[in-house]
């Protein structure tokens, strides 16, 4: 079987696009009783970027400042936004939702769409396919680069028991906007780890036994990107920003259509067991592969090298054997991944005990 793989319907490009967000909304206020909710990074609350200022919201509409410095996107947070919209709003379903943020905060905007129209706690969703029936008219407007959250099929989320997406078309967002002066103020180190999810979403893509000429066509292209972005001198910010976000969205194309690799297994079992952030558990976990991603291994170091970024190492002097055996467990569950990366053989191939000694490297 073949993928029949849905797209976002509608995407703006380019410094200053966020300006056009207000005219693209009026097409979703056709009466005086439709409203708006604005999910925006909790970062931008005292005027970061210039972005509260500029949220077009009006009277009717609900703002929620999220609150995303601290965790990634829980089940709780997300039920809870729900719960308030349809409370203030007495059961009435706004006409949409906005996600203004990164990965963590674009995938709530999903969720809560999602949620606003499926009865219980997002919880019960967490998996494939699961979801009943559509959300409401959904919008991503990322304001940091290179999850490919804001052209994904999924919305991470952590429960109870599992960090698991609720992944099905309707979480697909019906209209994203790059618009790259939204990641002027992104500190450095953060820029890079998200950054190099891209990086390395191009690299798995590429090099895995699932890659095929559409998953080339944009991960070649995004690969290249990348390398300028963090490679090339004598670009400016805005043009770096600009790249990585093309990147960003040209990656999460490429796996469409392909899977990531060893290194987004070894990071799960890392964000599982010790809570590390998407993109600096793929960072750490880079820089232990140069048997699987070789050469690029080695260029991702001299990334690191070039923008002063500080990896935690020595982290694996701290863990005990039990949980690195538990991240063992996790990593060697997404088939998946290990079936992309190294072949339908990977079983006969890659052992519990080199996956270890992978984490004790770290
Ligand atoms: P993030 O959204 O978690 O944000 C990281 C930090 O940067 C936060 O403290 C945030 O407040 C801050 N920040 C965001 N934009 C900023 C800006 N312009 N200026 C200053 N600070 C800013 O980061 P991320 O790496 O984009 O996303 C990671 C999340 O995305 C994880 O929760 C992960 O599970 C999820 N994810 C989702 C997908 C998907 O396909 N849905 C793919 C990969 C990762
Ligand atoms: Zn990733």
């Amino acid at each position: 079987m073949f993928k029949n793989f849905k797209s976002v319907e509608r995407c703006v490009i380019g410094k200053g696009a966020f300006g056009q967000l207000d005219e693209i909304l009026s097409k979703r206020r056709n009466t005086s009783e439709d409203y708006i909710v604005f999910i925006v990074d909790k970062v931008f609350e005292n005027g970061l970027t210039n972005i509260k200022s500029r949220v077009p919201s009006k009277n009717n509409d609900i703002v929620i400042w999220a609150d995303v410095n601290d965790h990634e996107p829980t089940t709780e947070q997300v039920d809870e936004i729900r719960d308030s919209i349809l409370a203030q709003k007495k059961n009435q379903l706004p006409a949409g939702v906005v996600g203004i943020g990164g990965g963590s905060v674009m995938d709530i905007a999903k969720a809560t769409s999602l949620m606003l129209c499926n009865e219980g706690s997002s919880q019960l969703y967490q998996g494939l396919n699961l979801v009943k029936k559509p959300g409401v008219w959904h919008c991503g407007v990322p304001t940091i680069a290179g999850t490919g959250a804001e052209v994904s099929m999924t919305a991470v989320l952590t429960g109870p028991t599992k960090k698991l997406g609720l992944k099905c078309d309707w979480t697909i967002f019906d209209q994203i906007v790059l618009d790259p002066e939204l990641v002027a103020d992104v500190p450095t180190d953060q820029w890079f780890y998200t950054g190099m999810d891209s990086y390395i979403h191009c690299v798995e893509s590429l090099t895995g036994t699932l890659n095929n000429e559409f998953s080339r066509a944009f991960g070649e292209k995004a690969l290249i990107l990348c390398q300028e972005v963090y490679m090339k001198d004598g670009l400016t910010q805005l043009e770096r920003d600009e790249k990585l976000m093309i990147a960003s969205y040209m990656g999460g194309l490429s796996l469409t259509y392909s899977e990531v690799g060893v290194c987004h297994a070894l990071s799960y079992g890392l964000s599982y067991v010790f809570g590390y952030r998407h993109g600096i558990a793929n960072c750490i976990a880079f820089d232990v592969l140069e048997d699987y991603y070789g050469s690029y291994v080695d260029e991702f170091r001299a990334m690191i090298k070039k923008h002063n970024v500080t990896l935690p190492k020595n982290l694996a002097k701290t863990w005990t054997e039990a949980e690195i055996q538990k991240m063992v467990d996790i990593t060697i569950a997404l088939e998946h991944m290990w079936n992309h990366a190294v072949g339908k053989d990977w079983k006969q191939k890659v052992t519990r005990e080199q996956i270890a000694a992978l984490f004790r490297r770290m």
